[in-house]
Protein backbone atom coordinates (compact mmCIF):
# COMPACT_ATOMS: atom_id res chain seq x y z
CA UNK A 1 0.00 0.00 0.00
CA UNK A 2 2.67 2.35 -1.07
CA UNK A 3 4.25 3.95 -4.33
CA UNK A 4 7.63 5.10 -5.52
CA UNK A 5 7.28 8.47 -7.05
CA UNK A 6 9.34 11.18 -7.81
CA UNK A 7 9.67 13.68 -4.61
CA UNK A 8 9.19 10.42 -2.44
CA UNK A 9 7.17 7.80 -1.52
CA UNK A 10 3.56 8.55 0.03
CA UNK A 11 3.11 5.83 2.79
CA UNK A 12 0.80 5.26 5.71
CA UNK A 13 0.88 3.14 9.53
CA UNK A 14 -1.71 2.65 11.22
CA UNK A 15 -0.53 3.74 15.25
CA UNK A 16 -2.74 3.50 18.17
CA UNK A 17 -5.97 2.58 15.76
CA UNK A 18 -5.04 5.89 14.12
CA UNK A 19 -3.30 5.91 10.85
CA UNK A 20 -0.58 8.37 9.56
CA UNK A 21 0.70 9.41 6.59
CA UNK A 22 4.07 10.11 6.00
CA UNK A 23 6.33 11.01 2.73
CA UNK A 24 9.60 8.92 3.26
CA UNK A 25 12.56 9.83 1.04
CA UNK A 26 15.38 7.67 0.33
CA UNK A 27 18.94 9.22 0.47
CA UNK A 28 22.83 8.54 0.89
CA UNK A 29 22.37 10.42 4.77
CA UNK A 30 23.31 8.53 7.48
CA UNK A 31 20.38 9.44 9.97
CA UNK A 32 16.68 9.48 10.20
CA UNK A 33 15.38 12.23 10.29
CA UNK A 34 11.43 12.63 10.94
CA UNK A 35 9.91 16.02 10.68
CA UNK A 36 6.50 18.06 10.88
CA UNK A 37 5.80 20.55 8.13
CA UNK A 38 3.29 23.34 8.74
CA UNK A 39 -0.11 22.26 7.77
CA UNK A 40 0.66 18.32 9.52
CA UNK A 41 2.46 16.97 6.79
CA UNK A 42 4.30 14.29 8.11
CA UNK A 43 8.28 13.92 5.94
CA UNK A 44 11.01 11.27 6.90
CA UNK A 45 14.41 11.15 5.63
CA UNK A 46 16.09 8.03 5.69
CA UNK A 47 19.11 6.30 4.33
CA UNK A 48 18.78 4.07 1.75
CA UNK A 49 19.60 0.55 3.22
CA UNK A 50 17.22 1.41 6.01
CA UNK A 51 13.96 -1.34 5.88
CA UNK A 52 10.85 -0.11 6.22
CA UNK A 53 10.18 -2.16 9.20
CA UNK A 54 13.11 -0.37 11.27
CA UNK A 55 11.79 2.88 10.04
CA UNK A 56 8.54 2.56 11.17
CA UNK A 57 9.71 1.17 14.28
CA UNK A 58 11.49 4.66 14.93
CA UNK A 59 8.26 6.75 13.40
CA UNK A 60 5.68 4.25 15.91
CA UNK A 61 8.37 4.96 19.09
CA UNK A 62 8.31 9.11 18.27
CA UNK A 63 4.27 8.66 17.82
CA UNK A 64 3.29 10.36 20.98
CA UNK A 65 5.47 13.46 19.55
CA UNK A 66 4.65 13.82 16.25
CA UNK A 67 0.45 13.58 17.28
CA UNK A 68 1.57 16.42 19.11
CA UNK A 69 3.23 18.33 16.70
CA UNK A 70 1.05 17.68 14.42
CA UNK A 71 -1.67 19.43 16.83
CA UNK A 72 0.85 22.39 16.75
CA UNK A 73 1.08 22.84 13.37
CA UNK A 74 -2.29 24.97 12.56
CA UNK A 75 -2.52 26.15 9.16
CA UNK A 76 -0.95 29.52 9.08
CA UNK A 77 -4.37 31.49 9.33
CA UNK A 78 -4.80 30.49 12.57
CA UNK A 79 -0.97 30.27 13.52
CA UNK A 80 0.33 33.56 12.57
CA UNK A 81 -3.57 35.33 12.85
CA UNK A 82 -2.94 39.19 14.35
CA UNK A 83 -2.67 38.42 18.17
CA UNK A 84 -3.56 42.00 18.81
CA UNK A 85 -6.68 42.73 16.21
CA UNK A 86 -5.33 46.04 16.05
CA UNK A 87 -5.43 48.37 12.85
CA UNK A 88 -2.32 47.64 10.77
CA UNK A 89 -2.00 43.80 11.39
CA UNK A 90 -2.30 41.53 8.47
CA UNK A 91 -4.27 38.84 7.43
CA UNK A 92 -4.18 37.00 4.42
CA UNK A 93 -7.30 36.19 2.13
CA UNK A 94 -7.28 34.17 -1.06
CA UNK A 95 -3.57 34.66 -0.88
CA UNK A 96 -3.24 38.10 -0.20
CA UNK A 97 -2.50 40.25 2.38
CA UNK A 98 -5.01 42.71 3.88
CA UNK A 99 -3.93 45.16 6.50
CA UNK A 100 -6.68 45.45 9.53
CA UNK A 101 -8.47 48.78 9.55
CA UNK A 102 -10.78 48.67 12.90
CA UNK A 103 -12.98 51.24 13.57
CA UNK A 104 -16.00 52.22 15.74
CA UNK A 105 -19.49 52.45 14.17
CA UNK A 106 -23.25 51.17 14.98
CA UNK A 107 -23.61 49.37 12.12
CA UNK A 108 -20.87 46.08 12.48
CA UNK A 109 -19.46 45.01 9.45
CA UNK A 110 -16.20 43.46 7.50
CA UNK A 111 -15.24 44.43 3.95
CA UNK A 112 -12.22 43.59 2.14
CA UNK A 113 -11.39 47.35 0.31
CA UNK A 114 -8.29 47.44 -1.77
CA UNK A 115 -5.67 45.71 0.57
CA UNK A 116 -7.34 46.36 3.61
CA UNK A 117 -9.75 44.70 5.69
CA UNK A 118 -12.18 47.31 7.35
CA UNK A 119 -13.79 46.27 10.62
CA UNK A 120 -16.37 48.03 12.09
CA UNK A 121 -17.57 47.30 15.28
CA UNK A 122 -18.80 48.99 18.81
CA UNK A 123 -16.05 48.69 20.64
CA UNK A 124 -12.35 49.00 18.77
CA UNK A 125 -10.21 48.20 21.60
CA UNK A 126 -12.34 45.01 22.39
CA UNK A 127 -9.88 42.49 21.01
CA UNK A 128 -12.49 39.60 21.29
CA UNK A 129 -14.86 41.46 19.55
CA UNK A 130 -12.76 42.44 16.23
CA UNK A 131 -11.43 38.86 16.28
CA UNK A 132 -15.17 37.30 16.60
CA UNK A 133 -15.85 39.82 13.11
CA UNK A 134 -12.75 38.81 11.51
CA UNK A 135 -13.05 35.11 11.88
CA UNK A 136 -17.33 35.02 11.12
CA UNK A 137 -16.25 37.05 7.60
CA UNK A 138 -13.83 34.20 7.41
CA UNK A 139 -16.26 31.60 7.57
CA UNK A 140 -18.95 33.21 5.64
CA UNK A 141 -16.50 33.97 2.75
CA UNK A 142 -14.99 30.46 2.98
CA UNK A 143 -19.08 29.40 3.14
CA UNK A 144 -19.17 31.35 -0.08
CA UNK A 145 -15.92 30.68 -1.66
CA UNK A 146 -15.63 26.51 -0.89
CA UNK A 147 -18.53 25.58 -2.57
CA UNK A 148 -17.67 27.21 -5.88
CA UNK A 149 -14.65 25.64 -6.08
CA UNK A 150 -15.96 22.55 -5.56
CA UNK A 151 -18.90 22.72 -8.21
CA UNK A 152 -16.05 24.43 -10.72
CA UNK A 153 -14.07 21.14 -10.48
CA UNK A 154 -17.17 19.16 -10.39
CA UNK A 155 -17.58 19.98 -13.82
CA UNK A 156 -14.11 18.52 -14.98
CA UNK A 157 -14.14 15.54 -16.53
CA UNK A 158 -11.65 13.64 -14.68
CA UNK A 159 -13.95 14.45 -11.69
CA UNK A 160 -17.09 12.54 -13.08
CA UNK A 161 -18.73 10.13 -10.23
CA UNK A 162 -17.19 12.28 -7.72
CA UNK A 163 -20.25 13.29 -5.64
CA UNK A 164 -20.24 14.77 -2.19
CA UNK A 165 -23.20 14.33 -0.37
CA UNK A 166 -22.79 17.32 1.62
CA UNK A 167 -20.21 20.11 1.68
CA UNK A 168 -19.86 22.39 4.66
CA UNK A 169 -17.06 24.60 6.66
CA UNK A 170 -16.19 24.71 10.28
CA UNK A 171 -13.38 24.70 12.69
CA UNK A 172 -11.17 21.95 12.80
CA UNK A 173 -8.02 21.19 14.74
CA UNK A 174 -5.15 20.72 12.95
CA UNK A 175 -6.34 19.85 9.09
CA UNK A 176 -7.50 21.74 5.93
CA UNK A 177 -10.39 19.42 5.10
CA UNK A 178 -11.81 16.08 5.56
CA UNK A 179 -14.09 13.39 4.02
CA UNK A 180 -16.49 11.16 5.86
CA UNK A 181 -17.37 7.62 5.24
CA UNK A 182 -20.97 9.06 3.85
CA UNK A 183 -19.31 11.86 1.68
CA UNK A 184 -19.22 14.45 3.37
CA UNK A 185 -16.74 17.07 2.52
CA UNK A 186 -15.65 19.84 5.66
CA UNK A 187 -13.22 22.28 4.91
CA UNK A 188 -11.36 24.75 7.93
CA UNK A 189 -12.71 27.87 7.15
CA UNK A 190 -9.23 29.06 7.28
CA UNK A 191 -8.76 27.30 3.60
CA UNK A 192 -10.00 30.19 1.88
CA UNK A 193 -6.65 32.45 3.74
CA UNK A 194 -4.61 30.04 1.11
CA UNK A 195 -4.44 31.11 -2.66
CA UNK A 196 -6.73 30.23 -5.07
CA UNK A 197 -4.55 27.56 -6.63
CA UNK A 198 -3.70 25.78 -3.01
CA UNK A 199 -7.51 26.22 -1.92
CA UNK A 200 -8.40 24.18 -5.29
CA UNK A 201 -5.73 21.60 -4.42
CA UNK A 202 -7.29 20.69 -0.88
CA UNK A 203 -10.38 20.92 -2.52
CA UNK A 204 -9.24 18.06 -5.16
CA UNK A 205 -7.63 15.80 -2.20
CA UNK A 206 -10.69 15.51 -0.70
CA UNK A 207 -12.79 14.97 -3.30
CA UNK A 208 -10.36 11.90 -4.42
CA UNK A 209 -11.24 10.77 -1.00
CA UNK A 210 -14.62 9.81 -2.05
CA UNK A 211 -13.52 7.20 -3.92
CA UNK A 212 -10.15 6.75 -2.36
CA UNK A 213 -9.90 6.21 1.44
CA UNK A 214 -6.51 5.63 1.75
CA UNK A 215 -3.54 7.87 0.15
CA UNK A 216 -2.12 5.01 -1.60
CA UNK A 217 -1.08 4.90 -5.19
CA UNK A 218 -4.87 4.71 -7.15
CA UNK A 219 -5.49 7.83 -4.62
CA UNK A 220 -2.31 9.26 -6.23
CA UNK A 221 -3.61 8.37 -9.82
CA UNK A 222 -7.21 9.85 -9.43
CA UNK A 223 -5.92 13.03 -7.80
CA UNK A 224 -3.03 13.27 -11.18
CA UNK A 225 -6.40 12.75 -13.29
CA UNK A 226 -8.18 15.55 -11.84
CA UNK A 227 -4.83 17.76 -11.07
CA UNK A 228 -2.12 17.00 -13.46
CA UNK A 229 0.52 19.49 -11.21
CA UNK A 230 -1.08 18.20 -7.69
CA UNK A 231 2.74 17.76 -6.25
CA UNK A 232 3.73 20.94 -7.32
CA UNK A 233 0.47 21.96 -4.72
CA UNK A 234 1.31 19.42 -2.47
CA UNK A 235 4.87 21.12 -1.98
CA UNK A 236 3.64 24.64 -1.72
CA UNK A 237 1.10 23.99 0.61
CA UNK A 238 3.46 21.89 2.76
CA UNK A 239 5.75 25.06 2.90
CA UNK A 240 2.54 27.54 3.71
ZN1 LIG B 1 -6.22 12.80 2.75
Amino acid sequence: MSVAVDGGEQRELAIGGRSLGYRLYRSGRRTLEIAVLSGGAVEVRAPKEVSIAKIEARISARAGWLYRKMEDRLPRFMEEGPRCWQSGECVRYLGRQYRLQVKAGAEPSVRAVAGRLCVVVAKPRDKAMVEQSVSRWFRERAQRVIPERVARMLELPAAKGLVPSAVSVRSMKNRWGSCSAAGRLLFHAGVVALPTSLVDYVIAHELCHLRERRHDARFERLLARLMPDWRERHRRLAGW
